[in-house]
């Protein structure tokens, strides 16, 4: 029976793109997580579909990951698939003022192709870890930025193995949210909508940014960026710190000095040192300030 799954599954892929009992460290920014048993990393949209409709015919579980930089896994893995659109699924080509990428582009890239072609609009993503694939599904922001501010079209798998393209007006984005998330989609590919700029300005917003992250955040250590979402009216590292947690630790696993909104991993955390963390720091702040605090990172596998 398992045979005839992992035979199935490389079949779809390609042997060499199936790992089994694959680290799930490797894989986050948090640097922490068991095993995956198994890993795909498929390079088009009908091997994405034909793995969905495998795993779904074996009742086996999946899941999707792009860059893992928001993604806490547990240290005992996950029982299931995790399918990577990562680096083999990240084309980007740019006409007039879109961009079209793959899911598994990263934001980083992408804020390139756009300088490079004097686009302007994405300058905000250009120091987010993630791709794209993963901003569409939690509408990543910064510095007053938003994707859905750029989506123009979204190509997703549905849950009944359609693919399928959400135009502007469907796509339903909120904070860190949106109906991709809600009803399950695999984002496959987006198309969004720049403006024409000057290259020079473009860099420089690039770069203030960039200065912007270094001073303020610790990005010297692992991490999955902020811990928490922003409550209303609120930031959540000022809640924290309010609270008295700046550096609170549990194991390895810690509120960074820096940036109270970050937990980081100091070296060997593990997913449950932060799962205890994070709880911990819920509890406080909800005594100190009578805010819930809810985390932003999501978890894979058994807490
Ligand atoms: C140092 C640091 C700074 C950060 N700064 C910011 C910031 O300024 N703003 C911000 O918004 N975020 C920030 N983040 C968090 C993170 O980078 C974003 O949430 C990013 O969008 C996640 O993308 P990813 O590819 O890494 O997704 P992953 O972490 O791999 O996955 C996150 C979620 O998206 C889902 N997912 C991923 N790809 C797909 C897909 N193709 N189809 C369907 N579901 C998918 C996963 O199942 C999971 O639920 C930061 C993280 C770090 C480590």
């Amino acid at each position: 029976m398992k045979e005839k799954f992992e035979h199935r599954l490389e079949q779809t892929v390609g042997p060499e793109r199936v790992l089994r009992e694959e680290p799930m460290r490797l894989h986050t920014t948090f640097r922490i997580g068991g095993p995956a048993q198994y890993m795909v990393s498929p390079r088009t949209k009908e091997e994405v579909r034909e793995v969905v409709r495998l795993c779904r015919e074996e009742e086996m579980p999946w899941y999707i990951i792009g860059n893992g930089s928001n993604l806490l896994v547990s240290d005992r893995g996950y029982r299931g698939v995790v399918i990577q659109l990562y680096r083999d699924f990240g084309d980007i080509r740019t006409e007039g003022t879109s961009i079209f990428a793959r899911a598994g582009a990263s934001l980083a890239r992408i804020a390139a192709e756009a300088l490079k072609n004097s686009l302007t609009g994405f300058e905000f993503a250009a120091g987010i870890p993630g791709t794209l694939g993963g901003a569409c599904i939690m509408n990543a922001g910064a510095y007053g930025g938003e994707m859905k501010d750029v989506l123009e079209q979204v190509t997703v798998l549905d849950g009944q193995g359609e693919i399928k393209t959400l135009e502007k007006g469907e796509l339903d984005m909120g904070y860190r949210t949106s109906r991709a998330a809600r009803e399950g989609y695999v984002v496959l590919e987006a198309a969004l909508s720049l403006e024409k700029g000057e290259a020079d300005e473009i860099r420089a917003r690039m770069e203030d940014l960039k200065e912007r992250r270094t001073s303020k955040q610790p990005l010297e250590y692992p991490s999955a960026g902020s811990t928490f979402k922003r409550p209303e009216g609120y930031f959540a590292g000022k809640l924290i710190q309010d609270a008295g947690l700046r550096g609170f630790r549990v194991g390895d696993a810690m509120v960074s000095e820096k940036h109270c909104g970050f937990v980081i991993n100091c070296g060997s955390a593990t997913a449950a040192d932060v799962d205890r963390l994070i709880r911990q720091v819920q509890e406080r702040v909800r005594e100190s300030s009578g805010v819930t605090l809810e985390p932003e990172v999501k978890r894979l596998g058994e807490f």
